[in-house]
């Protein structure tokens, strides 16, 4: 079963590899954006762990939402809102439980997924961070190793699509041949959740 110290062990495993890898997360929202990705989540992320250190919510779903409203109220960019709404319906699909089973969370990661692709409108193939969250979703019932694997391969497999969501999409046929950014920080999120599982 995960308890809410699962739950904070994962957000500040998220914060820890955004750190590590926001020089590269910003160097992949160059040529396709605005080269703000890193420094965007590192502020976000930096943010959600200091609200859960002081406030330690006594449920995976309490964590979760706080993490999520975090989120949307640290992160300018697109992709604030978007793992805002992950993160805080994930935790609303997890109600009041003070531990949740792995297949539980699966059910509710798979609601906060469903709620970014109803946001930002984007569906899989478009280039964009739900490449990488729909193959993880899906993976999930194997396990979090088999999710992270999954992300991982979702994030790299967007390089030769032409992006059809948000900032990318104006350079049109001039996004292909790029990684998404947030498809791959999308793939940090997820191997963070092995991360916390000890995996
Ligand atoms: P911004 O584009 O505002 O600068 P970021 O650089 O922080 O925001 O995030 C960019 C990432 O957000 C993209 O790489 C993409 O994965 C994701 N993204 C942008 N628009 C959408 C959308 N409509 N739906 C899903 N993901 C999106
Ligand atoms: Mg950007």
């Amino acid at each position: 079963m995960l308890d809410a110290d699962f739950f904070r062990r994962w957000m500040t495993a998220t914060a820890a590899s955004v750190d590590r890898e926001a020089e590269r997360l910003t160097a992949l929202d160059s040529p396709i954006g605005d080269a703000d990705h890193g420094s965007n989540l590192q502020r976000g992320f930096h943010a959600v762990a200091a609200v859960l250190e002081k406030e330690a919510p006594a449920t995976p779903g309490a964590v979760l939402v706080l993490a999520g409203r975090q989120l949307i109220s640290t992160v300018g960019g697109a992709s604030g809102p978007l793992y805002g709404t992950l993160l805080r319906r994930t935790g609303k699909a997890l109600g009041d439980d003070a531990e949740v089973s792995e297949g539980q969370f699966a059910d509710a990661f798979r609601t906060g997924v469903d709620a970014v692709m109803a946001l930002g409108g984007a569906a899989p193939g478009d280039k964009t961070m739900i490449d990488a969250l729909v193959p993880a979703v899906d993976a999930l019932g194997d396990g979090f190793g088999a999710a992270r694997a999954a992300a991982e391969e979702g994030a790299l497999a967007t390089t030769p699509l032409q992006a059809r969501k948000g900032r990318a999409s104006y350079l049109g046929e001039r996004s292909i041949g790029h990684q998404d950014p947030g498809a791959t920080s999308s793939s940090l999120l997820v191997a963070a959740l092995a991360e916390a599982n000890g995996e």
